[in-house]
């Protein structure tokens, strides 16, 4: 057992608490136990991969190809397709779990951690009962999609049909004949639209700044496989000029569509500001066929309408936000230089981000999701292990 409890509290752990058991927590816990090093994992809610398990659409696949998302030390199984389903992925991440024997204390929500320079420990403070643990490294795996963003729109409380974040969407089936508004152009906001649109739905998509679309696959293999080739001889100005020209020769002018290219390339906006490409998997071909409708920015809801920065004014029956998340680090990871107050991830960028001050360390806050994470942990298991080793 990696801890032994007074029956006063604090508890003892003796060796790193992981806070959060998503895919990045699971990680660093299995390269942790692999080098003979206990962890204890706390996480608020009552499953593991609680984001994969209660806040994604039943269609949902992994948006890169297999071998770019599965975690250390364990493939996924042969039989698995190209792009894993959310619920082959789950089960690949139950499997993990069981095999590197970890069980996470469920219901267990983080409100605070410092660190304690007397002990030189640190603090973690839960909603459990009031419970503190005490430990020496402590692994922040929160996520990059802690908290549902939900922007401010005027009049959003005098809308009659039902507004809910794109994190509560199931399925179109519910929508089936209404007329949907998709706020966001992200990955899942074009995908919801994709789903309403095969449910029978009418959906409208609000696109408000400039995207990247790319299609999925060039040549028979993934955008993604292609670009991290290319970009093992090419510089990225110039993959980003080759992967642009593709997707006009595959996609066409997106502009045509009100869906404008941004003046920097995709991978380069991505590597400046962590802004993903939407990679197309047939939402394209809706909005040309006029299918999905793009519209300009909200300037205001009524009743049963919203009102348009360009003036227009239309009838909805819903209105989905696909407008992202965020983390959650600031809230309670207090004293630490390590994380941004602003937007809650590392302030050194990729590939430093991982490792902070008196033991602190972060998994997944890479901006490149799942491989990130495998990044992370590799390298977290392998500097605990030195200081784990010296003891
Ligand atoms: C719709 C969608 C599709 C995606 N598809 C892909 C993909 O195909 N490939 C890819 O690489 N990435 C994808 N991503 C990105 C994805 O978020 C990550 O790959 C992955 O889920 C990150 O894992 P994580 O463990 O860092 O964060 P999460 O999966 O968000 O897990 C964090 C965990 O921490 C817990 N937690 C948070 N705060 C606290 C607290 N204070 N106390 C205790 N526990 C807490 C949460 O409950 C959660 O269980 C997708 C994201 C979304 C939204």
């Amino acid at each position: 057992m990696p801890k032994t409890t007074t029956p006063n509290n604090p508890i003892w752990v003796s060796g790193a608490v992981i806070v959060g058991a998503g895919p990045s927590g699971l990680a660093a816990a299995a390269c942790l136990k692999h080098r003979g090093i206990p962890t204890l994992i706390l996480e608020r809610s009552h499953c593991l991969a609680s984001m994969w398990q209660l806040k994604t659409y039943d269609r949902l696949r992994l948006h890169l190809p297999k071998h770019f998302c599965q975690l250390p030390l364990f493939p996924f199984p042969s039989h698995f397709p190209s792009y894993p389903t959310k619920h082959q992925f789950l089960a690949y991440l139950h499997a993990y779990a069981l095999y590197f024997g970890i069980s996470p204390a469920f219901g267990t929500h983080v409100l605070g951690a410092l660190f304690d320079r007397g002990i030189r420990r640190w603090r973690v403070r839960t909603a459990r009962e009031g419970r503190e643990y005490l430990c020496r490294w402590l692994v922040v795996a929160t996520g990059e999609n802690a908290e549902e963003v939900v922007p401010e729109i005027e009049g959003m409380e005098e809308f009659v049909g039902p507004v809910l974040h794109s994190s509560e969407y199931k399925s179109g089936s519910v929508f089936c004949g209404k007329k949907v508004l998709v706020v966001g152009c992200g990955n899942s906001g074009m995908e919801l639209c994709l789903d309403l649109s095969n449910h029978n739905a009418r959906p409208s998509l609000v696109v408000r700044h400039t995207v990247h679309i790319l299609p999925q696959q060039m040549f028979g293999r993934s955008t993604f496989s292609v670009s991290m080739w290319l970009l093992k001889w090419l510089p990225m100005g110039v993959v980003d000029q080759f992967l642009l020209l593709m997707s006009h020769l595959m996609l066409g002018d997106t502009s045509r569509f009100g869906l404008h290219r941004p003046k920097i390339g995709p991978l380069r906006l991505k590597n400046l500001y962590g802004k993903t490409p939407v990679l197309d998997v047939g939402t394209l071909a809706l909005i040309k066929s006029g299918n999905i409708k793009v519209c300009r920015g909200i300037s205001r809801l009524r009743q049963h309408e919203v009102e348009f920065v360009d003036g227009k004014v239309e009838k909805f029956d819903a209105i989905i936000l696909a407008t992202g998340y965020k983390s959650n680090v600031p809230s309670w990871l207090k004293g630490s230089e390590m994380f941004s107050e602003e937007d809650g991830l590392p302030r050194k960028a990729f590939p430093n981000g991982w490792k902070g001050e008196n033991g602190l360390y972060a998994v997944g806050f890479t901006k490149l999701g799942l491989l990130g994470a495998s990044m992370d942990a590799k390298l977290i298991a392998q500097d605990i292990e030195r200081s784990w080793k010296a003891l």
